[in-house]
């Protein structure tokens, strides 16, 4: 089957065109600076790169000209646009209205609308990349995969937070976890590199890149994640300060007087490591920093978020009674040997050996601890557009 898998956000639009019998990707690119001025498409097939600089003035704009790239006689991969047997939306916010990927009907779309005020930055372009495509092609099916569905297995006591239970009931105020789809696919897929049934497994899966998540899968089901209400709870991060005291709040208002939309502004975007090193928030300037330079606030920045993740390791081995797999994922934790030595060390009483020659892989999956450990330290480079693919060849194929 082929299946268009289509990322939307406000002002971008990403997309592979995904061969789901053997997950080939046949074409994918990005389209940006919608609605604004100078957009552009980067159509990248066939080993080449295509930018198509063309006024996309919303998200119908921006797939017309996708649609039109994947068909195009020069650089095209399909000759006709029937040949997209489905569209696979990732969408942010599911609530808790969703706990696995759905067809999208008339009800779904309005359950997502309702998720609106969930994921206010998120849901909207989700929603109109939907709406798009629909018109675009109104006979192809399209399915909707949620960040949070893989999470909604959660028990009630891991996402409640203590605070008068009727915000929960009232307001839907609850841990709901993102980068599931992640969390999934590398769960899995570690399964099946060890070879051994998932049910059977406890594992920890770090997705550690600009935004930052880890998550405890025991037999295959998701009972944890630090990501929480919205995506700043946590770790730190690239410029999101991850969980810090609430209190903190009231306090900088009033010092800096200040909004709290201004303060959750800089809790978003200008702290995390960005915030403490003062330099960036991209780990491959903070190494530089921080290794060659011996700057002390990078160090520091680096030491934070470490020190974080040891620790979110260290609870979820407690959330589940132990942990057979560690796995590392997303920009850091799969091209970062340093930064995974960095959090794995002081960790070894679970039951593991760093080997350090295997911890030099970037990008690839590999085992990286010692063959006679008892526990298995693992980097799987994340396909969140193949699980959509996956999930959306599924849940056709159940239709036909
Ligand atoms: P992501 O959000 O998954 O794209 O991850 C982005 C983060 O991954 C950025 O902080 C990058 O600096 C980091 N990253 C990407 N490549 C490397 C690398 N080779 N070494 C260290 N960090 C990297």
């Amino acid at each position: 089957m082929k299946i268009l898998v289509i990322n939307c956000g406000s002002s971008s639009l990403k997309y592979q065109l995904i061969e789901s019998k053997d997950g080939s990707v046949l074409a994918k690119g990005l389209a940006e600076r919608i609605g604004i001025n100078d957009s552009l498409l980067t159509h990248n097939a066939n080993g080449e790169k295509i930018k198509i600089k063309k006024d996309m003035k919303d998200h119908k704009d921006a797939i017309k000209l996708v649609l039109d790239a994947l068909v195009n006689s020069d650089y095209g991969v399909i000759k006709d646009m029937s040949e997209i047997d489905a569209v696979g939306h990732r969408v942010v916010h599911g609530g808790e209205y969703f706990t696995s990927s759905v067809l999208i009907t008339d009800d779904v779309l309005k359950a997502i609308t309702d998720c609106i005020e969930l994921a206010p930055l998120h849901n909207p372009a989700n929603i109109e990349g939907i709406k798009a495509c629909k018109q675009i092609m109104p006979d192809v099916p399209m399915v909707a995969v949620f960040d949070t569905a893989f999470h909604q297995t959660m028990p009630d006591y891991a996402y409640l937070y203590p605070i008068p239970y009727e915000y929960y009931t009232k307001y839907k105020i609850r841990k709901y976890g993102f980068h599931g789809t992640s969390h999934k696919y590398v769960s899995q897929r570690a399964a099946e590199i060890l070879n051994k049934p998932i049910e059977s497994l406890k594992i920890i899966t770090c997705h550690l890149g600009n935004g930052s998540s880890i998550a405890a899968v025991k037999n295959g089901k998701s009972i944890d994640t630090s990501m929480g209400f919205t995506p700043l709870e946590g770790l730190a991060m690239g410029t999101r300060s991850g969980s810090i005291d609430p209190s903190i709040i009231s306090y900088l208002m009033e010092k800096e007087n200040i909004s709290a939309e201004e303060v959750v502004n800089i809790l978003n975007k200008k702290s995390g490591v960005y915030g403490i090193s003062g330099i960036s928030s991209d780990f491959r300037d903070l190494e530089d920093a921080a290794f060659k330079n011996s700057d002390k606030r990078a160090q520091l920045a680096l030491n934070v978020f470490a020190y974080r993740v040891k620790k979110t390791i260290g609870s979820y081995a407690a959330a589940m009674g132990g942990v057979d797999v560690i796995v590392f994922t997303a920009g850091i934790g799969e091209n970062g040997p340093e930064i995974r030595e960095f959090i794995l060390d002081g960790l070894e009483f679970l039951g593991f050996k760093l080997d350090k020659e295997k911890n030099k892989v970037r990008g690839e999956e590999a085992i990286i601890s010692t063959a006679d450990s008892k526990v298995n330290v693992m980097v799987v480079p994340t396909n969140e557009e193949y699980m959509i693919a996956k999930d959306t060849e599924k849940i056709v194929e159940s239709i036909k």
